[in-house]
Parts: C-alpha cells; structure tokens; sequence
C-alpha cells in the first residue's frame, strides 16, 4: 500500500502545494490537494485518504480546528495527520501534537526530510492494519475454539450422564436386596453396571485422547514400510471380523513403499476404520483392506458390505460425538468419537480422509498419506 498511498494535502498556497504535489506524485503516491480546511473535511468524508499533509495556517478554519474534528470522529480518528508549519516556530510544533498530529514539517520543504516521515507514517498505517485484521481474525477463531468447547462439554455431559443414571439405578435395585433376591438377579445388575461403567471409560478414554491430539500432539514421524504397518494394523482384528462371519479381506500393495508417518498413531487410525467396518456391517458381510499406490503417495481403503451412510449424515461423521441415528445403528455402541479423532490424527500427518457409502449396500473410507 505505502507506495500508492492515497494522501491528501491541505495548503493555501499554490506555490507549496504544487511542490509538494509533484514531490509526492514523482515516488508514486496519489495527492489530491485541498485548498481549505473545509473542502479538506469534504474530500476525507468522500473517500479517507491514508495520510493527511495539513498546512497549519489555513483561512477561516485553522488545521488544528480542522484536525481536531477529525480525531474526534470514529471513522476518520485513525487517519495520521503531519502537519507543515513555519520553521522553528516551537509553540506551534507543540500544538500540533497536543491536537492529535502525529508529526510534522517545516517549510522551506526539504525533500528527503518530507518523504522520509511520509513513508515513516505510511508503514506504521499498514502495519496498525495489518494488526487489526490478525486481531479481528484471532478473535473470529477463538469464538469459534469457545463454540466448539461449548458443545463438547454439553455432548460429554449427556453422553456420561446416561451411562451414570444406569449404573445407579443398578446400585440402588442391588442396595438392601435379600440373599435370595441376589442370587436371582444380582448377575444380570452386576453386568448392567459394568456395562455402564465399561461405556464411562471408552468415553473418557476417547475424549482425553481427542482433547490431548487436538492440543497438539507430537508426531514421531519416520519412514514405515506400508506392508508391515498394514499387518500390524490387522492384527486382531480377524478375530473380531470372525466372531460375526465377516470375511476380512487384506490384498497387500502390489509393490514394496516407505510412507512418511507417525506409525503408533496411524495404526490408531487403521485399527478404528477397520473396527468400524465391521462393526457397521451385518453378519456374514466382507471387509476388504487394500491400498493405491501413486507417484507422491498411498492410498489406504477399508471398505465394507455394511449398512452404508444416508448422504445427510456424511458431512457430520468426523463430528466429535456424532453418530448417525437408526435403527440399525442404535443398537450398536460407540461413543461418536473415534472418527474425530482418525480425522484429526490423519490431519496433522498432513494427509486427507475420504469416504463414499451407499445407503444399504455399504462404505469405503480411504486414506491418502505422503511416501517417504
Ligand atoms: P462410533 O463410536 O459411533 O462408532 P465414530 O466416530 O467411529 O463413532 O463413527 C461415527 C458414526 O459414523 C458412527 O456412529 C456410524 O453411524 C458411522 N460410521 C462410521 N463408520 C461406518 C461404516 N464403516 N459404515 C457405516 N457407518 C459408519
């Protein structure tokens, strides 16, 4: 901005106004002059220059007069004023301070003198602005870090209550129970609070570690080879898939790469997508896990024959705390965090999640991670 800065000169005399004009101009600044201290007011109302040069000695309304209703307006108070006076003249140097100008310089005008404090006040101009956009953009952001506390705090809130109120429901039916009612019920009761109190904990689990990552978390990057990190991903997790007849299907990469990752992490996020895929898919379904590999990166899918997503609820699944409502899914638990915290995980590797899903016939998340 400094060097097409718009300014505005205020002088009655031709002659220094027109010194002034062609000094200005030659370094690429835009002057308009004004010949009074009232066509100046006019001119800063029709369009607010950057800089204001304001000859002191003007008829009628003096620059100090005219300056002074300047600082005193909200929209025209930020614009600097320099203000030309006589030489050596102390009281009038003074004054203008005492005003609101911000500088000042005296006539005869001396050439680098005059663009040096023009150029000085044009940088502190660009960079108060530069302040206050960073100032109006920090607050935007921290409104919405407030916002998103807000909800967490709310959804952890309900989703601990829930469990809670089970298991002191259990607690109450269990208090002052007779021998012989113990031994008739006090099985399933035990089971209900320890489901409660197992639910409590992959809660707490789930949000301390979201909250620790998206605080920051310290990545251990290194070169993986994808196999061995796509089997350490596995392992496991065949017992789970044959638990509910689900074929688990690992095709490995066609050739041998190094992707650049945090692997404990990672596997954090290999470990819930294939959790999930056979979680949401129903019994005899098939997961299969393969990968793409391109010139700069891996592709990872995990793709399942489940119940698929409805389109409405895509855009919400890396939600904390989002889950889709159904009947299907109701009847399965979760805490609606693990994919927030995939997708966080997946971010700060500086890399991209996707999914597609048909409603019915199943989903594929994909992961795209950078090779070593
Ligand atoms: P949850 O603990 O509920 O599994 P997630 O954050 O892992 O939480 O997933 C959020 C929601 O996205 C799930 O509740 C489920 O509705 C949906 N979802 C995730 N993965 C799949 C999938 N492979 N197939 C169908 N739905 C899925």
């Amino acid at each position: 901005m400094t060097n097409s800065a718009n300014i505005l000169l205020v002088d009655d005399t031709p002659s220094n106004l027109d010194v002034l004009t062609a000094m200005l101009k030659e370094q690429g600044y835009r002057v308009r002059p004004a010949i009074n201290g009232e066509l100046a007011l006019e001119a800063v109302k029709a369009s607010p220059p950057d800089l204001i040069l304001l000859d002191i000695n003007l008829p009628r309304m003096n620059g100090y007069e005219v300056c002074k209703l300047l600082k005193a307006d909200e929209t025209t108070k930020d614009i600097p004023v320099i203000f030309i006076s006589a030489l050596n003249d102390i009281e009038a140097i003074v004054k203008a301070f005492e005003v609101g100008g911000v500088d000042y310089i005296t006539k005869p005008f001396k050439l680098r003198e005059v663009l040096a404090r023009v150029a000085t006040h044009l940088v502190l101009v660009q960079q108060r602005r530069q302040i206050e956009e960073r100032y109006v953009r920090d607050m935007k952001h921290f409104e919405a870090l407030d916002k998103m506390k807000e909800q967490f705090v709310q959804s952890a809130t309900h989703d601990l209550k829930n469990p809670l109120s089970i298991i002191m429901g259990y607690v109450a039916l269990l208090d002052g129970m007779t021998l012989q009612e113990f031994e008739q019920f006090g099985k399933e009761y035990v089971e209900g609070i320890s489901t409660g109190a197992r639910r409590i904990q992959s809660l707490i689990t789930d949000m301390l570690d979201l909250a620790q990552l998206q605080t920051g978390a310290h990545l251990n990057m290194e070169p993986t080879d994808l196999e061995r990190f796509l089997k350490d991903g596995l392992r496991g997790a065949d017992v789970t898939a044959n638990q509910k007849s689900i074929a688990l299907v690992y095709t490995p990469p066609h050739k041998s790469v190094d992707i650049m990752i945090d692997p404990k992490q990672m596997l954090r996020v290999l470990d819930n997508l294939i959790t999930n895929a056979i979680k949401y898919t129903p019994d005899g379904g098939r997961v299969d896990v393969f990968t793409d590999i391109y010139d700069d990166s891996v592709g990872i899918r995990v793709r399942d024959t489940g119940f698929g997503i409805p389109q409405k609820d895509i855009p919400h699944i890396f939600d904390a705390f989002y889950r889709v409502r159904g009947e299907q899914n109701s009847k399965i638990s979760g805490t609606g965090l693990g994919l927030a915290i995939v997708r966080t995980i997946v971010e700060q590797h500086g890399g991209v999640i996707e999914v597609e899903s048909e409603l019915g016939h199943g989903s594929m998340f994909s992961i795209f991670l950078r090779r070593a």
